[in-house]
Formats: structure tokens, sequence, C-alpha cells
């Protein structure tokens, strides 16, 4: 919209020494996003209901990457946990593009959402696939009340895919929520990823 207006400044998450923030709409009320470099295991932010989103499965009981740090970071409980969300099919608690929740036991957060991106080579929707899982993801988010959320780059690690395509997928469909939470978080694991989404960010804004 043309009401809408860029800023950038310091954002205030705990853990990681703040990061960048990109308000992406000066209306009143509405909710910003902002870009860290680092390890999403240790972001949250203080007295606030918040989440972390973990790229997951669809069998949901840990694994390498991003999924294998979170579990190591927030303990046993967290599979114990995980293991109890039903299975839709055999072997398959979360299917590509859904999300689930947990409580986030160890972790500094409330809650951790588990999202299973596509498999960049396998899925014959990949961009449908992968909005998918930023959608249910922020939905869920916003059933439960969380107010800040922080993402990794889904399915850019193993899944590969190519991280220029992810973070306009990631960034819009951020943006599509910036009324119902109130700061959407990217928490990217490298110098690469970190400007890659900042470069997408500073493109999306001049839209407006
Ligand atoms: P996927 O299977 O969805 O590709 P990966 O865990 O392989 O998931 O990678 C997703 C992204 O998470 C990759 O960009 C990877 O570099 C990043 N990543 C790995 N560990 C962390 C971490 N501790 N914090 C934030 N991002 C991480």
């Amino acid at each position: 919209s043309c009401a809408a207006r860029a800023s950038f400044a310091m954002a205030a998450a705990s853990g990681l020494g703040g990061g960048e923030a990109l308000r992406l709409s000066a209306e009143a009320g509405a909710g910003a996003l902002k870009l860290h470099k680092g390890d999403i295991t240790v972001w949250s932010v203080d007295g606030a209901t918040d989440a972390i989103v973990n790229a997951t499965n669809e069998r949901m009981l840990g694994g390498g990457g991003v999924d294998g740090a979170i579990h190591r970071a927030a303990g046993p409980e967290l599979v114990e946990a995980c293991r109890k969300v039903p299975e839709v099919k055999p072997g398959v608690r979360c299917p590509t593009g859904e999300a689930r929740i947990t409580p986030a036991f160890k972790l500094p957060v409330s809650h951790v959402i588990h999202t299973v991106g596509p498999i960049y080579n396998m899925d014959k929707q990949p961009e449908v696939s992968l909005k998918n899982a930023y959608t249910n993801s922020l939905k869920l988010a916003k059933e439960n009340g969380i107010q800040y959320i922080a993402f990794p780059a889904i399915s850019c690690g193993v899944f590969r895919y190519p991280p220029k395509e992810a973070s306009k997928i990631a960034l819009s469909t951020a943006q599509q929520f910036s009324n119902d939470i109130k700061e959407v978080h990217f928490v990217l694991f490298s110098d690469e990823l970190y400007d890659i989404w900042r470069e997408t960010a500073k493109e999306m804004l001049s839209q407006f």
C-alpha cells in the first residue's frame, strides 16, 4: 500500500545481540520483520509468548541441521513430546507443508512450531509446499497467541531449495501476517543466507 513505509532499526531479541529490523509497514499496530545472523536455538524475546520454528521432516523425531540443534538445546523431553503427536499415516506426524506445536522445554522460548518444507528436487510444486510451511506455521502461531516468532531458512539446507527463491516466499508470506503477529524474525545461519534475505527484503521494500 502507498501508506506503508520502511524503516531500519536494531532489533532487541535476547541471545543474538540484536540484528537488523526491517519494518515493512508503518500502519498503527502493524508487525515487523527482523533479520538476524546466528543460531536460532538462543533466540527469544524476554517476557513474551514466543516460538521458534523447527525445519523438521515428516517423521518429526529429530534429524540433522537445525532440527538436530533444536532437539539438543531443548533436551530429550522434546522428542518425547513429538512422539505423542499422532501419526496421520505410518511414520508421518507432519506432512510436508503442515505444522505442529509443542512446548519448548529447555529452550528459552515458550513453544516450538515444527514444520516440514519441501525436498526441492522431489516435490512437484516446491514453491507451494514452502509457502504452505510458512503459512501454516504462522497460522498455528496466531491460534496459540504467539506474538513473536523466529524462522530458520526452511528447506535451504539438505532439502536444497535455492535460497534466493526461498527468501522471496519466506518474506512475502511473513508480511501477510503483519496484522496478526507482532514480530516475525528470521535467524539465518550463514553470511550467505543472511545477505540473500537482506537483499530480498530491500527489493520488497522498494515495491511499496
Ligand atoms: P532442511 O531439511 O529444511 O533443508 P536444514 O536443517 O538442513 O533443513 O537447513 C535449514 C536451514 O537451517 C539451513 O539454512 C541451515 O544452514 C540452517 N541451520 C542449521 N542449524 C541452524 C541453527 N542452529 N540456527 C539457525 N539455522 C540453522
